[in-house]
């Protein structure tokens, strides 16, 4: 999308912040004169052809598994996960079936390789983010039996943005920040793996910004992460933004919390963990104040057969245990379904799985699925003595709220749902008779409300959380909070937008949580402002009609 100013690209922006630099474009093909000629010799017979796949394969997976022990945190588990993919034996399948018809090495591995994404494609959601994976390990292969170097990002000496149609981990994990001031995709959502790794680095990124390819390299930019923004023409005043986004970049590697406004409004900020590796990361960093959302259905994607209580048990006090005496940990129940199907969960085959059986749901037909993970819970949390909140998610009815009330009562733990349906939007202030606490899933909540799925490109103008229909369910919902004395929260992608923390508490949010990485550039944006400021800036962005209207009104408020 081109903005009134030809001379300024658009996108969903990810990660705040204001960077000048050269551009430098990532082409990632492999080198199609040595393919053709690699092709030209071909093989003797199929399983001839079948080892050349599996010895390329086995290099481009130990490839993957090398770069993933160098790396850390989400970047590491991207590329063990992508190391595990090239290994996968129904891939080898697929080859293997392409190369038994007759077809060509080079034609088999692109022919598996897209059963596969459309495989992915088809389950969507986080599956279908894979497919950037599957593309890359595509390319790498295809390299590998051409006998050409693995394609990737070959970053020049000093400063710049990085602009590609889309990264894949591997292009990303290894990214020096010094180097590279900005990230800049062509495609993927605000899940992409480039918005991950950009979080990580802490740098500004755009994503779903048409035509970024075509910029010519070295041209200087001015990549505005919170306008979602490139300036292809930035001006005389570039330096100057620049310059002070430098300061902004100086007050969050200052920050050290704990969350509060400059005039002492605690907010405290907590952390989104998937596992007990996350998790103890997250307490070792001291930034924040507990855990706002640990996505236990993450800790199984993987496994056919459902956990045992004790296996289970052992998995949540892994995540426990760091935060015990250091404020509470709010564990959701298995969101399997939709975008993270669980195959000892999940219900196969649904029209439409993102409205259907997900989350909460899956109790309906499977109480015992719930009432075991309660049970594993419960011991966890009794063996760590950690302050355990516990919340169902996809929750739509108050009869939902009320019947998971019960069961987690009566194991002596603390009740909440979350809020990601507008109709549970709409009767929070009955929920809240219900439960103790209500924690609002932005993303989800986003998704349904504007009727756009959230990991669509083209609907990123969409599926944004200042859309001000969306800020006026989650007023609602911090306003039924208020009035009944109880916490209402925001653990989605929202709470990680350092320019939205100070509307939504105006709007009456109690506790922001997100990614650890994500925790300072919103405490020192917190800390920049009073509680007043935090009131008028809600009351701009619900009166905006627009998003962009809403972030202008914001920036206009709070400077
Ligand atoms: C959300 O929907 O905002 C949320 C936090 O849950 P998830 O992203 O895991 O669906
Ligand atoms: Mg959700």
């Amino acid at each position: 999308m081109v903005t009134s100013r030809s001379s300024v690209l658009s996108g969903t922006p990810v990660v705040p912040g204001i960077v000048l630099a050269p551009v430098h474009v990532v082409r990632t093909e492999v080198d199609p004169v040595a393919l053709e000629a690699f092709e030209r010799r071909g093989f003797a017979s199929p399983e001839e052809a079948l080892a050349a796949y599996e010895a390329a394969a086995t290099a481009v997976a130990d490839g993957y598994a090398r770069r993933a022990e160098k790396a850390s945190g989400a970047a590491a588990s991207v590329l063990s996960a992508s190391a595990g993919l090239a290994r996968d034996k129904g891939l080898r399948v697929a080859v293997e079936k392409h190369l038994r018809a007759g077809d060509s090495l080079v034609a088999s591995v692109v022919a598996a390789v897209e059963q596969f994404a459309t495989l992915f494609s088809g389950m969507g959601g986080l599956m279908a983010e894979r497919i950037t994976d599957l593309r890359d390990i595509e390319r790498r292969v295809l390299a590998h039996l051409a006998g050409e170097p693995e394609p990737g990002v070959d970053v020049p000496e000093g400063r710049c943005v990085l602009v590609a149609a889309d990264l894949a981990p591997s292009d990303t994990a290894a990214l020096d920040s010094a180097r590279v001031v900005a990230l800049v995709a062509e495609r993927g959502g605000p899940t992409s793996h480039t918005a991950i790794i950009a979080r990580q680095l802490g740098i500004p990124c755009l994503v779903g910004v048409a035509g970024a390819t075509a910029i010519a390299a070295g041209t200087p930019v001015l990549v505005d992460g919170q306008a979602g923004t490139v300036d292809l023409d930035p001006g005389p005043d570039a330096a100057a933004s620049a310059d002070t986004d430098l300061s902004r970049r100086q007050a969050v590697a200052a920050w050290t919390g704990p969350g509060s406004t400059a005039d002492g409004h605690p907010v405290p900020l907590l952390a989104n963990v998937a596992d007990g590796s996350s998790a103890r990361d997250a307490a070792a960093a001291g930034q924040v104040e507990g855990v706002g959302l640990f996505r236990t259905e993450l800790c199984f994607l993987d496994r056919r057969e459902e956990p045992t209580v004790a296996e289970q048990a052992d998995v949540y006090a892994e995540v426990l245990t760091p935060f015990a005496g250091r404020g509470h940990v709010v564990v959701r129940t298995l969101d399997a379904g939709s975008d993270k199907p669980i195959a000892f969960a999940t219900h196969e085959g649904e029209e439409n799985p993102a409205l259907g059986v997900r989350g909460l749901r899956l109790a309906a037909d499977n109480p015992g699925l719930l009432e075991r993970q309660l049970d594993a819970i419960a011991i966890a949390a009794e063996r760590t003595g950690a302050d355990t909140w516990v919340m169902a998610p996809m929750v739509a009815t108050v009869q939902e709220a009320a019947d998971f009330a019960a069961l987690v009562r009566a194991r002596g733990l603390k009740p909440g749902v979350m809020i990601e349906v507008p109709a549970a939007a709409l009767m929070a202030h009955r929920m809240l008779e219900v439960v103790d606490f209500l924690s609002i899933g932005t993303n989800d909540l986003t998704q349904y409300a504007m009727a756009a799925d959230r990991l669509a490109t083209d609907l990123a103008h969409l599926t944004d959380p200042w859309q001000p229909a969306v800020l006026q369910l989650i007023a609602i919902t911090a306003e039924a909070g208020r009035r009944a004395g109880k916490p209402v929260g925001i653990c989605g992608e929202a709470a990680a937008d350092p320019l939205l923390a100070p509307v939504l508490v105006g709007l009456g949010i109690t506790s922001l949580s997100m990614a650890p990485a994500a925790v300072p550039a919103v405490g020192a944006r917190l800390e920049s402002v009073t509680a007043g400021l935090c009131d008028e800036a809600a009351e701009a962005a619900l009166g905006a009609l627009s998003p962009q209207q809403g972030r202008e009104a914001v920036t206009k408020i709070l400077g």
